[in-house]
């Protein structure tokens, strides 16, 4: 790689980390590892009333647990307000801003004139040649844009877009009460940070530009542009609160996996052949800009649901065990300070792995590796645990209470022989072992349960079983 790449995360800390912005951040992470470039977190406070502390917590926290690294940063806007008016000062003097003094009241009373007319809403420029200061007013300023010709933005995404320049308002780049625009800050920044590719959603384009005006007033190679499409809902309006969850952290509250969800938010938008499944080694070696296609893609929970299936699936138990932990302690099933052995749960897990869709559902399946089933499912208990059951029952307690070496082999012996002796079939005594030991009929295969569960606990629940046949 010839070129020192450099992208940027730029959030503004207006909210949680949502879906939206952290396929954003993916797309500048992924492209940084992909040319071995520098990936900076750069934070956009510069709304004061409101960007807050929590939600620049709330970001940087999604970040960790998406695990997207950054070399630079956190920088925060807010801590560089002398550098922008520096900027400011500069086009001041060399004529290429100027200052306005037209008041908030009269630009709205100009825009409502506009909109009643139906013309476009612009500023109309009549503070641009101004010779004098008005008296009793603290201006803004302007950026002087271009009226004639066009700005030609080369996007590698969506390929050559043209804007008018007699359509680029005059926009304001510091306000009257002195502080740094958008369009301005995010020039200057990208700047000073010497942003190679500036990787963002396609809501910004209309923006691009007027920030293309602003490196040239200022004398700056224009860097790079890839502009995202955007995310929908089913109903194809963009994703927001009413399609359901869109904070990054919801996700993990909910049982998702880092991975999976990553995995889920490349493919909204990048694709490679038909692969749906990708490790991050294997996304970073693909990544490029060729494969990110220009039309919006819509959100899908049920597929995400799918794809978090397939990596718990395939996860390495030892892990699910550590990630599952704060699920247990959430639901209650362990308590907060319990030891617990971590390759007994993942014995545990690896037998629950191919059916659970999240950590939350892996953790309340876990529940009867820990405690003894509280009721009995009423159905369950009506149909399996009754006189029937209970001459069968006991000769298989009797069978495994003799049981030296009890393990998974032999536990299978004792029900062979109580099945044979019986004429009955496996399903007669196995259903109401399983509902004595997890007080439902789904579980994963019961001489596995058993053996993990330990011979202690296993008769304790068939006793009990056995009393509540009466
Ligand atoms: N702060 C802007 C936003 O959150 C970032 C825009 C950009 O990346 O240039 O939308």
């Amino acid at each position: 790689m010839t070129e020192n790449v450099r992208v940027r995360f730029a959030p503004s800390p207006t909210g949680h980390l949502h879906i939206g912005g952290a396929r954003t951040a993916l797309f500048n992470w992924l492209y940084a590892r992909h040319c071995g470039g520098t990936f900076v977190l750069r934070i956009e406070d510069t709304d004061t009333t409101r960007s807050t502390e929590e939600y620049i917590e709330a970001i940087i926290e999604g970040m960790k647990w998406l695990d997207l690294s950054w070399e630079e940063g956190p920088f925060r806007q807010t801590d560089r307000f002398d550098v922008y008016r520096g900027y400011v000062r500069n086009l001041v003097q060399q004529g290429k801003a100027y200052y306005c003094y037209c008041s908030a009241e009269e630009l709205e009373a100009r825009r409502q004139e506009a909109m009643a007319q139906g013309r476009p809403v612009m500023y109309d420029g009549r503070c641009r040649d101004l010779a004098e200061p008005v008296p009793g007013r603290t201006p803004s300023v302007r950026f002087r844009m271009p009226r004639e010709g066009r700005t030609v933005v080369h996007d590698l995404i969506h390929g050559v877009v043209e804007f008018d320049n007699a359509q680029l308002d005059d926009l304001i780049i510091l306000r009257s009460d002195n502080t740094p625009t958008y369009n301005f800050t995010v020039v200057v920044d990208d700047v000073d940070m010497k942003i190679t590719h500036v990787i963002r959603g396609d809501d910004h384009l209309n923006n691009t530009p007027k920030q293309i005006q602003l490196y040239k007033a200022l004398g700056y190679e224009i860097p790079k542009f890839a502009h995202l499409p955007m995310i929908l809902g089913a109903d194809k309006t963009r994703l927001s609160k009413r399609h359901g969850a869109t904070s990054v952290m919801a996700y993990y509250e909910m049982g998702y996996l880092a991975d999976a969800l990553i995995n889920y938010l490349v493919r909204l938008g990048w694709s490679f052949g038909d692969q749906e499944v990708f490790t991050r080694e294997e996304l970073i070696g693909h990544f490029s800009f060729e494969n990110v296609g220009k039309a919006a893609s819509v959100f899908n929970p049920e597929k995400l649901l799918w794809l978090n299936g397939q990596y718990i699936m395939k996860s390495d138990p030892a892990k699910l065990a550590e990630l599952v932990v704060p699920f247990l302690l959430r639901e209650g099933i362990v308590g907060e300070g319990q030891q617990v052995d971590m390759s007994w749960l993942a014995k545990a897990v690896v037998t629950l792995q191919e059916r659970a869709k999240t950590l939350v559902e892996l953790a309340s399946s876990l529940r009867y590796f820990f405690h003894d089933p509280a009721a009995y499912d009423d159905k369950a208990k009506a149909k399996f645990l009754n006189e029937k059951s209970l001459p069968v029952l006991t000769e298989l307690r009797d069978g495994l209470t003799a049981l030296d070496d009890y393990t998974h082999d032999s536990i299978e012996k004792v029900f062979t022989s109580v099945v044979e002796k019986n004429g009955i079939k496996l399903g007669a005594i196995a259903q109401p072992v399983r509902v004595a030991l997890t007080g439902g009929t789904v579980s994963p295969g019961i001489f596995e349960v058993m053996e993990i569960i330990g011979k202690e606990t296993a008769l304790r629940r068939i006793e009990k079983a056995l009393l509540a046949i009466g």
